[in-house]
């Protein structure tokens, strides 16, 4: 009987092609194995995504060769990568370009060193300098050096400690007195020798139960529930040690890389090489030496940001997803996939648990937990008991009437600061909005400046001087004149975190302060620089946007203060109080993590918002219990499941007009469980020149509505003029 294979190739298309498998190459064509197959007239890579006995073409070509018969991919991560295609409807080759990078897809190879070693005894080779020395010097050189090294050289060494040239080394390797041969090198991403070894620690009884229950039988994910600062990461570590000692493997998602270094540390200090670190600001070599580690078994425990959850972590055991709320979790392009559920579906495929954390779970998770679909953990007491920190609420409506307007700090957080200060301890101000000054605004019509190409204000940078657009990257010179009215005066307005940097460096003249946002880590190593210096006490201060707000631990911040809490909280967002309460619980965990107890300060214009009252006495359980009764009620995630469609294109009315087309198509096929709803101008209704509509699919389960949205998209003829984007599963419906 003939076979068939699905083969993802090398080439922008995304699109699966279909070859006939050759009778001889019938035993070695197997799935993620790398083949030649023919196109058109010329013969592309790709790699076999499925094989079987029937095909959708009645004559398709026959694959023409096998590159390497061993596989680029396991199977469960050629059959997660089939998932991700279906389920969050996209072609299998963008999610197979997701699951593997392109280093290993293209099949780059390691990095080979040729080394050099004595074919010769040493007293041989003495004899040779001896009788050869003043005729061939260079080959008397590379003699010597070799003999005082006592151990293999790699060539390039030799060739410029000893001036020689590669002629000199051939000549000596056909006398048979020195041996080359060559050997892969490891390109290392990290200095590990930097790394200090920890021991496990002895868990508390509520780590303990933690522990137990990740392991329990019968539910594949345990969410751990644990306040910041009650000792999840010793938890997670406690479970991979297990999984080590049982054979297994491991990964461990963490939202950003560059902002956990202290985690990486953890886990490097208690498993050494056993880890494998990946992220995206690895080089392509480093990546696939990473990977390659991973692949051989050198390396079992991966850890890493949203991609690591694809790691070739063989007999996986278990995945920790730190930070399970995290936004970053979601590839913001497709495929729009989530971590953190991919996570779980892995572990699924390949019989493995999946451990979640955080201090403030989404509300998807927390309900998956109490309905009994996941195991929950708590963990409700800080290490040492150290108590949570106090939390005041200042409310800014009235600060303003005190002292006029475009305050920046309430006399409360400048005292706070003072304190702070004079103590010797640390603070850390939180604001998640950058730049300098949000707005510019015309005193004539009262419109703000808005860029030209998004439909955003745009935000003044003072170190550039430019109004910038925070979308596109737009920027110009701010204008006097308001362009909307043409005789408007325009004034800066609106605070970011190089206004609050500024204005806090005016109050304290003597403390060193420091801004952490994307403007001031564009540098390399400048996170963790900053990190480093703020740990060691050289900064007093440290400004950031969310960037702060994440996983760090240093004992000696005894206040936050969240300049603005409601910022997020005016987008027309369904998940913007989730946003919120998170953000400012996250943040308000930095304080107080030493011996001295921490104070948090949070400005705000609506103190009596459910999501800040909430959070500012830091119980996420009235949060859950309030917000969880809104969604039921208008049935939005997680009772139900959201599809957003996206339509962009230059040209208004006609994009407006594709997405009434898609819109119309989906409604003809409607089923009783879907809701289609649209289409309508997204919140953001231009961006980079392009005119945004959506539709948006309400239904019980993702694939419903997922199958009307593909069958839509197929039955229309796309327009190249107008992208559309499906977005399964949503975190911003901007
Ligand atoms: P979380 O991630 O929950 O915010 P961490 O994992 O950062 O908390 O833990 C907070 C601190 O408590 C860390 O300094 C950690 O080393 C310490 N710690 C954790 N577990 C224990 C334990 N069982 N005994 C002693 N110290 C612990
Ligand atoms: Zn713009």
């Amino acid at each position: 009987m003939a076979r068939y294979a699905k083969v993802v190739l090398e080439i922008p298309v995304d699109r699966e092609f279909y070859y006939r498998i050759p009778e001889d190459l019938a035993g070695v064509v197997g799935l993620g194995v790398r083949v030649h197959a023919p196109l058109q007239r010329r013969l592309v890579t790709g790699i076999v995504v499925s094989i079987s006995g029937d095909c959708r073409l009645s004559n398709p070509k026959e694959i023409a060769a096998v590159v390497s018969p061993a596989p680029v991919a396991g199977r469960d991560i050629i059959e997660l990568a089939n998932w991700i295609a279906d389920y969050y409807c996209c072609g299998i080759s963008r999610a197979f370009r997701a699951v593997l990078p392109s280093c290993v897809r293209e099949g780059r190879r390691a990095r080979l060193l040729l080394v050099a070693s004595l074919a010769a005894s040493p007293e041989e080779a003495e004899r040779t300098i001896e009788a050869a020395g003043r005729k061939a010097p260079k080959q008397a050189a590379i003699l010597r050096r070799l003999i005082k090294a006592g151990a293999p050289v790699t060539v390039s060494k030799l060739l410029k400690a000893t001036r020689g040239t590669s002629g000199s080394v051939k000549a000596l390797e056909r006398k048979g007195l020195i041996r080359i041969s060559s050997r892969s090198c490891e390109r290392i991403p990290f200095a590990d020798d930097e790394v200090v070894p920890t021991a496990p620690l002895d868990l508390t009884d509520e780590q303990g139960r933690a522990l137990e229950s990740i392991a329990s039988n019968g539910k594949i994910v345990t969410l751990i529930h644990g306040i910041t600062g009650s000792g999840k990461t010793e938890v997670y570590l406690h479970a991979i040690a297990r999984e080590l000692a049982q054979g297994r493997g491991a990964i461990v998602l963490v939202p950003e890389i560059s902002l956990t270094p202290q985690m990486v540390e953890m886990f490097m200090g208690r498993f050494g090489r056993e880890v494998a670190v990946l992220h995206s600001r690895l080089s392509e070599g480093e990546r696939y030496d990473q990977w390659q580690r991973l692949a051989r078994g050198d390396s079992r425990i991966a850890i890493g940001a949203r991609s690591a959850v694809f790691a070739p972590v063989s007999n996986l055991g278990l995945i920790v997803v730190d930070e399970e709320h995290e936004r970053t979790y979601k590839q913001e392009e497709s495929p729009r996939y989530n971590a953190r559920d991919v996570a779980v579906v892995r572990a699924r495929i390949c019989g493995a648990k999946v451990v979640l954390g955080s201090a403030t779970p989404s509300l998807e998770s927390y309900r998956n937990a109490l309905t009994g679909k996941y195991n929950l953990a708590r963990l409700t007491s800080r290490i040492d008991h150290r108590r949570l920190p106090d939390v005041h609420v200042v409310d800014m409506r009235r600060e303003k009437s005190l002292v006029g307007r475009g305050i920046v700090f309430s006399r409360r957080l400048v005292d706070g600061v003072r304190s702070r200060l004079a103590a010797g301890e640390q603070v850390i101000l939180f604001l998640n909005r950058r730049g300098f000054c949000t707005v510019l605004l015309c005193r004539g019509c009262g419109e703000a400046l808005r860029c030209g190409n998004c439909s955003v204000s745009m935000t003044y940078h003072k170190k550039a001087g430019k109004m910038l657009c925070h979308i596109c990257g737009e920027r110009l010179s701010p204008p006097s004149i308001c362009p909307k009215c043409g005789k408007g005066k325009l004034f800066l307005t609106g605070v970011g975190t190089q206004r609050v940097e500024a204005t806090i460096a005016k109050l304290f003249p003597g403390a060193r302060i420091q801004r952490m946002d994307t403007d001031s880590t564009t540098a390399k190593d400048a996170h963790r620089r900053i990190l480093d210096e703020f740990r060691s006490g050289r900064i007093n201060i440290l400004v950031g946007t969310q960037m702060i707000a994440k996983g760090l631990d240093f004992p000696n911040v005894t206040l936050v203060g969240v300049v603005l809490a409601d910022i997020a909280l005016g987008l027309p967002d369904f998940r913007s109080s989730e946003h919120t309460f998170q953000l400012i619980t996250q943040v308000a965990g930095r304080a107080g993590r030493g011996d001295v107890k921490g104070e948090v300060i949070i400005q705000t214009y609506s103190p009596n918002q459910p999501a800040i009252e909430a959070a500012a006495r830091q119980n996420y359980e009235a949060f859950y219990r309030r917000e969880i009764r809104d969604r039921e009620e208008l049935r939005y995630p997680p009772f139900t499941r959201f599809v957003l469609v996206l339509f962009q294109g230059r040209n208004e009315e006609m994009t407006f007009r594709v997405a009434a087309l898609h819109f119309e198509e989906m409604k003809k096929a409607l089923t009783g469980d879907v809701e289609v709803h649209g289409p309508v101008p997204c919140p953001i209704t231009r961006a980079r020149g392009k005119y945004r509509f959506q539709v948006v699919l309400k239904a019980r389960s993702a694939a419903a509505a997922v199958s009307l949205v593909r069958d839509a998209i197929s039955a229309i003829k796309q327009d190249r003029n107008v992208q559309v984007v499906v977005d399964v599963d949503p975190l911003s419906m901007l």
